[in-house]
């Protein structure tokens, strides 16, 4: 007999949550290692004894044979002296403090778990909180770290027999399933009318009969707000135009979208052109929004989206989604985030009624709480990859692994589609999205968000990063800290240095930003800028001549007053000076002209608005990015380019004054809107490439960065990236995080540490 090795193996990545001490005891049993497995903060400790030779084929089995959500970033084997310990054990967890730990996202419902709550004979018939360490909430049930069932939001629910069996037996999916719960012992759920919550406490049980109930209410046309996973959704039938409508009017969501969820793959393929990227992403365990062509001649409501050549699908991504289509005669659910407009997604009992009662007609709830708010995220393919436009639930907080040292930074986003970003390691933690900071309930979730990460992640920042609006929130929020020094981060600059982390390259790049709104270092509002970059600094190369905008705010409601700015004192026989008052243009115009509350900005965001106004697509919006939306909607095939032109200057100015009268000249000769859309986009497409050209003269760069919201036009994006390419470029996107300011977070952290000089 040889004599025991013993060696301590230390595992970083995702392995809390994910089935990980299992498998790990299980192939300890098949090698006859003694020790013990366990969580700690910073991933999985395992102590592992036996001869050499078995140890080698536990090691080789623990790569070879992960769990499907599992992954190793990291492991590190030592020798230690042997204890003469004679079986294998999961150990409960330690709180180690100060080192980094991994929360796991939430993950979809897994086919084993689907296949219990829709078998008549097993006990989780129908019971809508099955769960396994293959799926299951997770980031939105956490209350601290290492992840063990007492430090979540299942502490109140004692386990039956039944479930601590499975719980304690190493070979049951259900071995350390924290969340585990049956209709025995785990959370209920509650049907009440509007009225009936205001007056009475939710009783919650386990009743199939609510479900039953709760399908009918949708089946005829009623609204319901039922608790999910990370929130609230308001749902009903999404081919019930009557209801549809009525939500849309409570929710005073004039235009945006309503997300749907389909029954599955086949329905959703009824509503939407789905490619295998597409499919993909819509059947992963992350089930996020999957942005997709919609076809025609659906029985969708045309109150769903409205003037939108696209859906927003999602599958049911938990058993209580999967059972509200069990037997049910609809084949699409409405489901639109529990929230009043611009404020946060509803996520506790509590908040329901008072918050709700004037958009949902019932309330369905469940008792299990919800640690931490997460709205679902929305992501589309691009060039047969996933191109994120909200990062969020199944998501956050997944650390994003930089493959760069970096110090604790907390870096606080901007102001629109906030996320806020700490890094730590070589990890960026991305926070899900929080929302437009524009009120104090978002800024109350903001710091919820933060307090959560600090404390999962045992973050303590030495360096605050922020954007250089000073008006922003969350600018005020980080000129308030005290303790760590602050460090202003110009918009595009971080929208540039997101796109960088998130491709993974460093040093100087050709950086091209357009977008709607961020603050210049003149003062000016920028949005559409050429710089050239590292993680350290920028130099602004040129950018889209300034145009004057009169009004601030209502600016951006109002794409007449863009169209005004751009069309410079002309007055062509356009719509826009028919559908407009002439009082208010007249109005307006003399604001240009005197300067009041006049504000240049070389925003691209706007002159998409502006083109959007003199075709007479839209000239007032409903929400962020309306009239750009709809002109990329409405483009046809193909295009040409109208004349721009390139000045001298430094920074060199593009002046696209010779387009926009080309387009009025197109249109005034008839010319359809759709054909100028495409001529437009086209024309920004060589606009960038020209750009670019310009400064690869100058600098001798190839390699270009495409940022900011503006690149959520995919046709835009799609005639950049194939018109750089042919010149020569080597062309970067996002991937895994947006080209939105919901990216900014993670650009301002990795300039905040370029900065303080660690990373490089
Ligand atoms: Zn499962
Ligand atoms: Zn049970």
């Amino acid at each position: 007999m040889t004599t025991p090795a013993r060696k301590r193996i230390e595992v970083a990545g995702v392995v809390q949550g994910v089935g990980f001490r299992p498998f790990v005891y299980r192939i300890a049993q098949r090698f006859e290692i003694r020790g013990y497995v366990l969580n700690s903060s910073e991933g999985v400790v395992i102590e592992a004894e036996a001869d050499e030779s078995s140890i080698g084929q536990f090691l080789a089995a623990l790569a070879a044979e992960l769990p499907p959500l599992a992954r190793i970033d990291e492991l590190t084997v030592a020798a230690i002296e042997p204890t003469g310990d004679d079986h294998f054990a999961i150990r409960q967890s330690a709180a180690l403090h100060g080192q980094f730990a991994l929360v796991p996202p939430d993950v979809g419902t897994c086919e084993d778990c689907r296949a219990d709550f829709t078998h008549p004979a097993n006990r989780r018939y129908a019971y809508p909180f099955t769960n396994c360490t293959n799926c299951g909430p997770r980031y939105t049930i956490i209350r601290d770290v290492p992840y063990d069932r007492p430090k979540t939001t299942m502490d109140e629910f004692a386990m039956c027999p039944a479930c601590q069996a499975e719980y304690e037996d190493p070979a049951n999916r259900r071995f350390h399933a924290e969340p585990n719960a049956c209709p025995e012992c785990g959370p209920g759920l509650a049907l009440l009318s509007a009225a009936e919550l205001e007056h009475a406490q939710p009783q919650f049980s386990s009743d199939p009969g609510i479900l039953e109930r709760a399908r009918q209410l949708l089946a005829r046309g009623e609204i319901l707000a039922i608790k999910g996973l990370g929130g609230f959704h308001l749902a009903c039938d999404a081919a019930n135009d009557r209801a549809v409508g009525l939500l849309r009017e409570r929710k005073r969501r004039n235009g945006k979208a309503f997300a749907i969820m389909a029954r599955d793959l086949a329905a959703a393929g009824r509503l939407c052109a789905i490619t295998p990227p597409d499919c993909e992403l819509l059947t992963g365990p992350r089930r996020p929004i999957v942005l997709m062509p919609r076809r025609e001649g659906t029985d969708i409501s045309q109150n769903v989206a409205p003037g939108n050549t696209r859906l927003g699908v999602m599958l049911p991504y938990t058993p209580l989604h999967h059972l509200l289509f069990e037997n049910a005669p609809y084949d699409a659910l409405v489901m639109t985030s529990g929230n009043l407009s611009e404020e946060p997604i509803v996520s506790r009992n509590e908040d329901a009624w008072p918050r709700l009662h004037s958009l949902a007609d019932y309330f369905l709830l469940h008792n299990r709480k919800i640690q931490t708010r997460v709205d679902d995220s929305v992501v589309e393919s691009f060039n047969g990859r996933e191109y994120p436009v909200r990062r969020s639930r199944g998501f956050a907080p997944d650390p994003i692994d930089l493959s760069m040292p970096v110090a604790e930074v907390l870096a606080c986003g901007g102001e629109l589609k906030n996320t806020l970003c700490l890094t730590k390691d070589h990890y960026a933690i991305l926070s899900q999205h929080i929302g437009d900071l524009e009120n104090l309930e978002t800024m109350e979730f903001f710091r919820e968000t933060l307090d959560h990460l600090k404390r999962f992640f045992r973050a303590t920042p030495v360096a605050i990063a922020h954007d250089l609006h000073p008006h922003y929130l969350s600018t005020r929020f980080a000129l308030e800290q005290t303790g760590a020094p602050l460090t202003g981060v110009q918009h595009h600059h971080a929208h540039i240095a997101s796109c960088m982390a998130d491709s993974g390259i460093s040093g100087r790049v050709i950086g091209v930003a357009l977008d709607g709104t961020g603050y210049g270092t003149d003062g000016n509002i920028w949005g559409g800028e050429f710089l050239v970059c590292d993680f350290a600094q920028f130099e602004r190369r040129g950018h889209l001549r300034y145009v004057p905008l009169a009004g601030g705010d209502s600016a951006v409601r109002q794409p007449w007053r863009s169209a005004l700015a751009w069309l410079d004192h002309a007055r062509p026989k356009i719509p826009l000076f028919d559908q407009v008052p002439a009082k208010q243009i007249d109005f307006v115009q003399k604001m240009i002209d005197r300067r009041i509350q006049v504000i240049d900005t070389s925003s691209c965001g706007r002159l998409f608005d502006a083109v959007s106004s003199i075709l007479g697509i839209r000239h007032e919006t409903t929400y962020e990015g309306q009239a750009a939306i709809e002109l990329e909607a409405a483009a046809t095939e193909g295009g040409q380019i109208y004349p721009f032109e390139l000045t001298a200057a430094a920074p060199f100015q593009v002046d696209l004054r010779a387009a926009i009268r080309a387009i009025v000249a197109d249109y005034l000769r008839g010319v359809p809107a759709g054909r100028i859309s495409a001529n437009f986009h086209c024309t920004m497409a060589r606009m960038v490439v020209d750009a670019c050209a310009r400064i690869r003269e100058s600098d001798a760069l190839h390699r270009v960065c495409l940022s900011g919201g503006t690149f959520q036009n995919l046709r835009l994006l799609g005639e950049s990236v194939a018109g750089l390419r042919q010149r020569g470029f080597e062309v970067f996107i996002h991937h895994r995080v947006p080209p939105n300011d919901g990216g900014l977070s993670l650009g301002q952290a990795v300039i905040a540490n370029a900065r303080i000089g660690v990373a490089k």
